[in-house]
């Protein structure tokens, strides 16, 4: 996409006639920009002069708002505008795309048309039951699953995945992930990942006729009447209102919001730098939508990414598994190789204030000792010529750590569960280690809605004309274990059911 400042956007669309009220769900050609393949429709809409800045009291009309442009918002507006309504979708950042963009773009979903076209076997019952095994690794006890949400959501993974084919994308030949072997992701086709699915959806969404405003942070819910008139967003010469009848949050969470992490999840407050969700995800949809009487759920929780290093050499060395990670008394706490989640969790709950990954100058770990010897982050490298002097440099119990490693080397089986294929002896010197912290790519949580995705206030109530879709309101289908290729579907499967749920109630 290319970036348009607000103020521009907002311009364009006031001068190319798209300030005038919407009056209904009618063709979805209408009232919209020329269809085009090309990615910022105002732009290329754009007449040759730079036209009059709208006066900061004008204000432009749809019957949809989706703020957020990652997969639920893209899913949600172009869902909308197929079934007839005038859409704005607002960006905080000067792209769409965000978290999802930046994913494997592998959405999860059983017995699809695609499964069955490459002969793979899969059914609702064994990804719940995968389900069902993973959440029960989860530390703590929680409300959430709610069973029954995730049910709806495993059996409507294939009707989305028919709605994703039927406007023209193409998936590749689904594909397990990891520990999770069944090929249930469905990767886009023939290659790629999160940014050709959303680059495919952002160009969609404006050959329908759905407006994209970069750079366009929405700011406050318009309530009128107890009921939702639009949002506030901030241009770059002050605020704007946008009128709409129905308002889809798609804000994605708030793994990006120290203040939101320590409030929600005190437990990760300390590690916010190391989120790879998407900057724009802050929240906004949370605090937007609580400002209007919305709930937050309870017990939140981040999707678990394993461990992230601040040595940069490192950065891929976590997914090796054959190494060690050690807590600051020099034990154990997890299986290395396991599922990126369930690390993520064991590190939180058993390795408070950071782990080590400990490794040695073994034929295994060259890769290892490279990353380490290239290093230019010495306050976070540890080199010794012994375990115990190594244990000194870390600030690790010696006796413990040289008897984790000894347990490492010599027990049968290991004691975390690591399969065989990936363990690895350390005996020869010199003896390595790296610091490590909890790294996550967003959250659990967000606002209460009802399963058609309408936001809800304390009394159960839906907030008329409000809808949220995707991160900002996943709470409901984990407990704190993140399920491969499930955030995505969920992104877009919300977006298109908070689109319908949008459309009838504007109709
Ligand atoms: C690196 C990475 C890898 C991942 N891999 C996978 C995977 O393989 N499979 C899987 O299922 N899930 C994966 N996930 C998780 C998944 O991508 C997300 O949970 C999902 O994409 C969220 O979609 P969303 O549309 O709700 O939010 P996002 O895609 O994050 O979109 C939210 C958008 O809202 C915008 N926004 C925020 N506030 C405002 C505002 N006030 N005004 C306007 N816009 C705003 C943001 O800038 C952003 O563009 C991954 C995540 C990351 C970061």
């Amino acid at each position: 996409m290319k970036p348009m400042k607000a103020t521009r956007i907002l311009a364009l669309l006031l001068s190319l006639g798209m300030a005038v009220a919407i009056a209904g769900c009618g063709n979805p050609n209408a009232n919209t920009p020329a269809a085009s393949t090309e990615p910022a429709p105002a732009a290329s809409a754009a007449p040759a002069e730079e036209p009059a800045e709208p006066a900061a009291t004008e204000d432009i009309h749809a019957d949809i708002v989706v703020v957020g442009g990652g997969l639920a918002g893209l899913s949600a507006a172009i869902k909308a505008r197929e079934n007839g309504a005038n859409v704005i979708l607002v960006e905080k950042l000067a792209m769409t795309g965000g978290s999802s963009m930046r994913s494997g773009g592998g959405l999860g979903a059983t017995a699809s048309s695609v499964q069955k076209e490459y002969g793979i076997e899969d059914s609702n019952e064994a990804w719940k039951e995968l389900w069902v095994a993973r959440q029960e690794t989860s530390p703590a006890e929680s409300l959430y699953p709610d069973w029954e949400r995730v049910d709806w959501l495993i059996d409507y993974s294939k009707t989305s995945i028919d709605w994703y084919l039927s406007l023209g994308y193409a998936f590749r030949r689904p594909e397990g992930f990891g520990v999770d072997t069944v090929e249930r992701l469905h990767f886009p086709g023939p290659e790629g990942s999160g940014a050709v699915l959303t680059g495919f959806l952002g160009n969609k969404a404006q050959e329908l006729g759905v407006t994209i405003l970069l750079e366009t942070p929405a700011t406050e819910l318009v309530m009128e009447n107890g009921a939702v008139a639009g949002i506030k967003v901030a241009a770059a010469d002050g605020e704007r209102r946008i009128n709409a009848k129905a308002v889809i949050l798609a804000c994605g969470g708030f793994a990006n919001n120290p203040e939101l992490l320590q409030r929600f999840t005190p437990d990760m407050a300390g590690y916010a730098a190391y989120t790879v969700s998407s900057p724009g995800n802050t929240g906004d949809g949370i605090t937007m939508a609580e400002a209007v009487g919305a709930v937050p759920f309870e017990d939140m929780w981040v999707i678990g990414l394993g461990l992230a290093t601040p040595v940069s050499t490192a950065a891929s060395l976590y997914w090796y598994g054959n190494h060690l990670f050690v807590n600051m008394d020099g034990a154990r706490f997890t299986d290395e190789g396991g599922h990126y989640a369930i690390v993520y969790n064991d590190a939180v709950y058993r390795s408070p204030g950071g782990s080590f990954m400990v490794f040695s100058s073994d034929a295994a770990f060259a890769g290892h000792v490279e990353a380490a010897e290239t290093a230019e982050d010495a306050e976070n490298v540890f080199k010794a010529d012994t375990v115990e002097e190594l244990a000194a440099l870390m600030g690790v119990d010696a006796a413990k750590l040289a008897a984790t490693i000894e347990e490492n080397n010599t027990a049968a089986a290991d004691p975390f569960g690591k399969p065989d294929a990936i363990r690895a002896k350390l005996e020869t010197a010199p003896y390595y280690a790296i610091k490590y912290y909890p790294q996550n790519m967003g959250t659990f949580g967000g606002v209460k809605t009802t399963d058609n995705f309408e936001v809800i206030d304390a009394s159960g109530a839906a907030i008329p004309g409000l809808y949220a879709a995707g991160e900002v309101c996943n709470r409901p289908f984990y407990n704190q274990v993140y399920m491969s290729g499930s955030a995505l579907q969920l992104a877009g499967t919300s977006g298109q059911v908070a689109a319908e749920s949008a459309v009838a109630y504007v109709k």
